[in-house]
């Protein structure tokens, strides 16, 4: 009945994680959810305001296709401003979310075959995008033991003749690692030296708590002509339902992946955008609250997560998610009222936490690590608390 690309779709676990806590919760059971990557703090009052005054003024119809020219000079002065990187409005695409801006650079980058690398572990959205247009995703790990940094030997062993591009993602989701200058440095000059396309989602810079976030495409002219830097209102504004992201990057691709928008969704909500441009124009000091209390929950959640028997965690450095292995779990039975069952994997270690401990959290499988699970700890430090005392006292009854 369905196209065949449908035959190897798998629909976003993060979401689908999020959408059980919820239900759950509507059906009176007490889910603690460490599951979707969502700030939970409100979007701040001028940006809200902005879009008030918007729909006010009769701002509410379609508008030009990639972001009205107000949005992207916006984008423009915050990437001179925050990352150094000249570009001008006409160089900029304004998407509904930033998985749009990415899913636009693959249809309009990746040919039927094409090879992507993807760091692994990934979000779990790069892989499914690139197999909807026909392209294969490639896997290549990082190892937990380098802070889960990006490693380019590896990618240099992976790239082929069939290779497009790199996906580049710091601060990374689910990891936290956050890319070191030299391994960034490297993995430019390979796409110079092999004529690969880069995509850099920065998705997370504003929640950067150690090392330096270091845009690709300040790295000189000849690695910027063929990096793709793509960004967000979502995290740093806790702004995720209101869907706008934004990529830069050379002329000819933001032409191309406009043309595609032209034809799939046309312009993002025009309210969202006036939004935006208060976003990223006005004062930015909640930006840096909001980070502050990101990073003290971080070194709540890892103190947490390192004193549970069994389960050892690398300190993230940026964006909001811890990610534990859980491997030395294997092996362990949970007795179960339908029956025992051995630990063997991260499905059966996230089942064993919803159920017994109520608390939600995402396959490390999904993001390419069965030895992990992935908690967001965007959530109050009551919560984070709680949702570990009662992993510990699940983890207490194991067999
Ligand atoms: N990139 C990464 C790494 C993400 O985790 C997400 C999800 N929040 C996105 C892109 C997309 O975010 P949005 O579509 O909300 O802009
Ligand atoms: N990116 C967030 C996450 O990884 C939100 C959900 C999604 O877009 O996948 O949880």
């Amino acid at each position: 009945m369905l196209a065949d690309r449908l035959k190897t779709l798998a629909p976003s676990s993060t979401l689908a994680v999020q959408a059980k806590a919820k239900e759950l919760r509507a059906r009176g059971v007490d889910v603690i959810s460490f599951g979707a990557g969502e700030p939970d703090f409100d979007t701040p009052q001028r940006i809200k305001d902005a879009a008030i005054q918007a729909m006010q003024r009769g701002q509410t119809k379609y508008t030009e296709v990639g972001g009205i020219p107000e949005l992207r000079a916006a984008v423009c002065a915050k990437l001179r401003r925050d990352n150094g990187l000249d570009y001008e409005p006409a160089d900029v695409l304004v998407s509904v979310g930033a998985k749009h801006t990415l899913f636009n650079a693959v249809v309009a980058l990746v040919n039927p075959g094409d090879e992507v690398l993807v760091p692994s572990p990934f979000w779990v959205s790069y892989p499914e995008q690139v197999r909807l247009v026909g392209g294969v995703p490639v896997e290549v790990e990082t190892r937990e033991e380098t802070g889960f940094d990006l490693d380019p030997e590896r990618l240099r062993a992976a790239v082929t003749a069939r290779t497009r591009l790199i996906v580049v993602n710091s601060p990374n989701n689910p990891t936290g690692a956050v890319f070191s200058r030299p391994a960034l440095e490297a993995v430019a000059a390979l796409a110079v030296e092999r004529n690969l396309w880069l995509v850099a989602d920065e998705c997370y810079e504003s929640l950067t708590f150690e090392g330096r976030h270091v845009s690709l495409a300040a790295f000189g002219d000849e690695v910027k002509a063929r990096t793709l830097v793509v960004n967000t209102c979502s995290k740093a504004y806790a702004m995720t339902g209101w869907r706008i992201g934004y990529a830069a990057g050379p002329r000819p691709l933001i032409r191309a992946m406009t043309d595609v928008q032209s034809q799939v969704t046309s312009n993002p909500s025009s309210i969202a955008q006036w939004a935006a441009v208060e976003a990223l124009s006005g004062p930015q000091d909640e930006v840096a609250k909001m980070a502050g209390d990101f990073d003290r929950r971080r070194r709540l959640i890892v103190a947490g997560l390192t004193a549970l028997p069994g389960v050892r965690c690398v300190t993230p450095k940026g964006a909001f998610y811890a990610f534990p292995n859980v491997s030395a779990l294997f092996g362990r039975v949970w007795r179960r009222a339908e029956g025992a069952v051995t630990l063997a994997s991260s499905l059966d270690v996230a089942a064993f936490f919803l159920e017994e401990a109520r608390v939600a959290v995402v396959p490390g499988r999904d993001f390419g690590s069965d030895a992990h699970v992935r908690l967001s700890y965007a959530t109050s430090d009551a919560l984070i608390t709680e949702g570990l005392r009662r992993v510990g006292e699940a983890l207490a009854r194991l067999g």
